[in-house]
């Protein structure tokens, strides 16, 4: 096959939801649609359980699933399909945010009941303002839910979305018929059982034909009829070219569970969704179909074995083919690098590939150049510009437990931190070192990988921070600034790329040291330029 028949046939997505909304459902169906898996249950869950937070065992259990699901690969008419997976447990956000650099769409998932959620939120503003195309998923058809026009109305308004349905359901719950499907013209009728094939839908060319009041009956053919013009007076009609700007939104239907409506979905989306889409760096932008190899490390998994220091390092390819033991350019270190034993993932196993395209995740052994954002090139120093950092919610003083194993400690907390599994602030005024985290839970997980993976012992101290926010000097009034750092000088620290932030203790504080330091710009996110 030639190259760019190679990159047309990518489709690399994650699957984002609020927990329990489906999303392990929805890709379960998904694979056995692709024949990845023979049953139902062969996707684990990577949800942490509420109750087991401070259980270690569970932190271990749900750091191996993590890495069995980073990729899921499978064929689907002759489309290459790459689901990458997104945690959705909130402590484990930036994760998702990361991995979401690496994507070319995604499908979100909503749970008919429960409607919008809290991080559904977060996670869609990050897809919308890197314009990245979505389907919305509308999971759990066969339970009680809100009325679908309000469920629709709730995702324009709470998501900031322009939606328009491409299946929509007849009735719900109890009454739950099936779904009319506005994309093919066609009925699928509703059976309960999870087997779903294409000889279950029906066509339908008209509408008015009495053949639907036989289908479904009088009631719900004559309420479909109006709720179809309704759809039709009411929303846009599906415009590919804005969907793939992210300017429009699908909406499909169904009941993952039930493997209903999955087989729409799946179909929808390989036509529409886009294969791998050109990348910004910050010197250009990069096409998918150059020839030359370019790609960026969005996740790091280390140290499973705890007796091999070895990390996996996944990188997306941007553009070109990424060959087996060929030197590639480590753009950050400036050196060349070959791999002897790429890994390429599928649903259910890892193994070796020589080659691999555009749109495709590689796994690479590696024993710490690595970290998150990193860039690989055939020669062109290229840097891939990733998820900026935002300002952690949590902050503690990180302390050295046992005075013997200061080198360990250090390392491991630099390790961890290229990792992404936090934000290490180092004090400007004493040296001090105070982790940043998403979620308390991150604290547990260095604690306990510091012990078992580097022999480091550590304790925290709780540090009251509202906000950390990324000082520019904006060169206006230098004596101003060097006021302000002589000033503020113990709440100032740097970053671990050695920007400096201010840890403001309260927003009265903050909105304080704007008003006095007015040519001081303090920002949210690590990147401002
Ligand atoms: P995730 O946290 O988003 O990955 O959600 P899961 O896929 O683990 O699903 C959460 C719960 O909802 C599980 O108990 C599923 O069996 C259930 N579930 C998923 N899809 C459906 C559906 O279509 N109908 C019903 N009734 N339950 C579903």
């Amino acid at each position: 096959m030639e190259f760019k028949d190679e990159i047309a046939r990518r489709r690399t997505f994650g699957i984002i939801s609020h927990p329990d909304a489906g999303k392990t459902t929805l890709t379960e169906k998904l694979l056995l649609f692709g024949g990845a898996i023979q049953e139902a249950g062969a996707v684990k869950s990577n949800k942490i359980k509420k109750s087991a937070t401070s259980d270690f065992m569970e932190i271990e259990r749900q750091r191996g699933i993590s890495v069995a699901t980073s990729v899921l690969a499978f064929i689907y008419q002759n489309k290459k399909i790459n689901i990458l997976d997104t945690p959705g447990h909130k402590d484990f956000a930036e994760d998702t945010f990361r991995t979401l650099t690496a994507v070319d769409s995604v499908i979100v998932v909503i749970d008919v009941a429960k409607g919008v959620e809290e991080q559904t939120e977060k996670l869609v503003e990050v897809c919308r303002m890197r314009n990245i195309p979505m389907i919305v998923f509308i999971n759990k058809l066969d339970r009680e839910g809100k009325d679908a026009f309000d469920l629709l109305d709730e995702v324009e308004q709470k998501l900031g979305l322009q939606v328009t349905p491409l299946s929509f359901p007849i009735g719900m719950g109890y009454d739950f018929q099936g779904i009319y499907n506005v994309f093919e013209k066609n009925i699928n009728l509703f059976s309960g059982q999870s087997k779903q094939s294409i000889e279950d839908t029906i066509a339908i060319d008209d509408l008015n034909s009495p053949e639907l009041e036989k289908l479904i009956g009088e009631t719900a053919a004559e309420s479909l009829r109006d709720n179809l013009e309704l759809v039709e007076g009411v929303y846009p009609a599906f415009d590919k070219e804005a969907y793939l700007a992210g300017e429009q939104q699908p909406v499909f239907f169904g009941s993952a569970l039930n493997n209903f409506g999955v087989r729409e979905l799946l179909d929808c989306f390989i036509q529409i969704a886009p294969p791998p889409r050109a990348k910004a760096a910050e010197e250009r932008v990069v096409e998918s179909d150059e020839k030359k190899f370019s790609g960026f490390v969005f996740k790091i998994h280390a140290n499973m074995d705890p007796k091999h220091r070895d990390r996996l390092a996944f990188i997306k390819i941007v553009s070109g083919t990424f060959e087996r033991n060929t030197p590639y350019l480590h753009v950050r270190h400036d050196k060349k690098l070959k791999f002897s034993s790429p890994n390429a993932f599928f649903a259910e196993k890892k193994e070796i590939v020589d080659i691999s395209y555009p749109g495709d995740i590689v796994g690479l052994h590696d024993t710490g150049n690595f970290k998150i954002g990193d860039t690989l090139t055939e020669g062109e120093k290229l840097n891939y510009k990733g998820i900026p950092s935002f300002s952690p919610e949590h902050f503690r003083y990180i302390n050295n437990a046992d005075p013997m194993k200061a080198k360990q400690l250090n390392k491991g907390i630099d390790q961890l931190m290229d990792e992404g599994v936090a934000q290490l602030f180092t004090l400007e005024l004493n040296g001090r070192k105070v982790i940043g985290t998403v979620g308390a839970l991150q604290y547990e997980v260095i604690q306990y990988r510091l012990e078992h993976e580097y022999g480091a012992k550590c304790t925290y101290e709780n540090f009251p921070v509202h906000k950390a926010c990324w000082v520019e000097d904006t060169g206006e009034n230098p004596e101003e600034f060097a006021e302000f750092k002589r000033i503020k000088q113990k709440f100032l620290a740097r970053d671990k790329a050695g920007q400096l932030v201010f840890l403001a203790d309260s927003s009265f504080s903050l909105q304080m040291t704007q008003q006095k330091y007015p040519s001081v710009k303090l920002h949210f996110t690590s990147e401002f330029a």
